[in-house]
């Protein structure tokens, strides 16, 4: 079987990062995020677990529209109607990343594909929300479907979502009316958002591991993608229900799976990872270093990268009202 690359190829330009209003004026601080988690893994000197790839296009407005209505995507193109469904700043800097965090996504699920030895990575959020006529929840575009719907109609795959965010990932099931290749592109049951807390969080991921990975085995799917938002975290100002260890335990578990699934069908899974949630107002380092322990995991076991890192998650501290 092929070896696995050592580092992970991460699919970022400064394009996908909207810089406009977001730490004045916008609870989530998604849009940046990108940008911050890059800055965090220089200053944490974790980056030589990672290649870069940052010349990709954005997608067309024809893309959209594969998961979208002609009038919402116009209406978030031109600032009109309800192109604030997304409940977040709208911005021309906010049109222009969009189109690059959904080709983020894209692209990285498409050189996974092609090149299965190579984790991929897409340092994106903002998607699993969003809706055929609005966005929704901080989320503009449904990057998971188009990406998947794409990838369908170029090369005849199907793949599954392993959507740990701590919110339920909507967009895939509330998309299936509009376009009828989703069945075929995400068939029914493979967006797996685990539910509980710690012990019966895990208990429920591996479910849904073992159920996707009958599937892989049986020739029916043929990549996954990893999105492990850090609001499924207990200290989260949103979310919560696994603390450090389980939620960790989360990543080493499907780096894990990946492994075996690879050796039982003699070639590497096609392996994607993505951002999706994170909020902590008193300390959004921490969101970030958990999205980073859980890249390392990944990369420790599934490309046996040597780094090993240290950061420390610091417990959530509560303002005392005067
Ligand atoms: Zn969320």
């Amino acid at each position: 079987m092929k070896k696995r690359s050592k580092r992970i190829l991460t699919f970022y330009t400064e394009q996908q990062v909207c810089f406009d209003n977001i730490q004045t004026a916008s609870f989530s601080k998604s849009p940046l995020k990108p940008y911050l988690l890059m800055q965090r893994m220089k200053k944490k000197g974790l980056t030589s677990a990672f290649r870069f790839q940052s010349n990709f296009q954005p997608l067309k407005k024809e893309d959209f529209e594969l998961a979208h209505t002609e009038t919402y995507v116009h209406n978030v193109f031109n600032g009109e109607g309800n192109y604030r469904s997304n409940s977040l700043p709208w911005s021309k800097n906010l049109v222009h990343s969009v189109g690059f965090t959904n080709a983020s996504l894209y692209e990285a699920k498409k050189h996974a594909l092609l090149h299965p030895q190579t984790v991929c990575f897409a340092p994106v959020s903002g998607m699993h929300h969003a809706q055929p006529e609005r966005g929704s929840g901080f989320c503009t575009f449904s990057g998971q479907v188009i990406s998947a719907i794409k990838l369908y109609e170029e090369f005849g795959v199907s793949g599954a979502y392993f959507d740990l965010d701590g919110h339920f990932g909507n967009s895939i099931e509330d998309s299936r009316w509009f376009h009828p290749a989703i069945d075929l592109a995400i068939p029914k049951g493979c967006n797996i958002n685990p539910t509980g807390t710690n012990e019966s969080y895990v208990a429920s991921f591996q479910k849904g591991l073992a159920h996707v990975g009958e599937l892989i085995k049986a020739g029916k799917l043929h990549y996954v993608v990893f999105a492990h938002g850090a609001d499924s975290h207990e200290d989260d100002d949103i979310g919560g229900g696994c603390d450090t260890k389980h939620w960790l335990l989360c990543a080493q578990l499907f780096s894990e799976w990946v492994n075996e699934i690879s050796i039982t069908i003699g070639k590497p899974l096609p392996v994607t990872l993505a951002l999706f949630g994170g909020y902590r107002s008193d300390n959004y380092e921490a969101v970030l270093d958990l999205h980073l322990k859980s890249l390392m995991t990944c990369a420790r076991i599934i490309c046996e990268h040597p780094q090993r890192e240290t950061l420390v998650i610091p417990k959530k501290t509560y303002m005392r009202s005067a």
